[in-house]
């Protein structure tokens, strides 16, 4: 059934809240809903497993592509890092959210500690990366043809 945008994000609202949820979103293709996904990261112990990246990774096996052409995802909160950045690896061609990173702050369910280390504006022992044995994968993995897969 084909929706307008305000009826996507008002029916994965309430579907994230009839399933006792705060995140949910959904995969458009042409304006029906092809995937829609809640926070898992108790149910599934994984801390990956955000609203936009199940239904993303949902979507992406419902279509049978990696990277589905002319998607969209809406989430009823703003995207954290790692949401977008699926996002962008999977084609997601624009998101649509209700509450803010500001709104969603204020629930007291921040990430701004993940988009300052990004920014490079926080301190680094939130996570520390060493590059060791810098030769080894380059020569060992990387130097193997293989199909291109991305357009960046
Ligand atoms: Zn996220």
């Amino acid at each position: 059934m084909k929706m307008m945008p305000e009826e996507i994000m008002q029916y994965i609202v309430a579907e994230t809240k009839k399933r006792d949820g705060i995140f949910g979103a959904a995969v458009v293709l042409g304006g029906e809903i092809v995937a829609f996904g809640t926070n898992r990261i108790f149910e599934e112990q994984d801390p990956s497993a955000h609203g936009e990246v199940v239904a993303i990774r949902k979507a992406a096996k419902k279509l049978g592509v990696v990277f589905p052409k002319g998607t969209v995802l809406y989430t009823t909160c703003q995207s954290c890092p790692m949401c977008v950045a699926t996002a962008i690896w999977a084609g997601i061609e624009k998101i649509y959210y209700s509450a803010s990173c500001e709104d969603n702050h204020k629930a007291g369910l921040s990430d701004r500690h993940v988009y300052a280390y990004l920014r490079g504006d926080e301190d680094p022992d939130v996570l520390e990366q060493e590059q060791i044995l810098p030769k080894l994968a380059k020569t060992e993995l990387l130097a193997i043809p293989r199909p291109r897969m991305y357009n960046y």
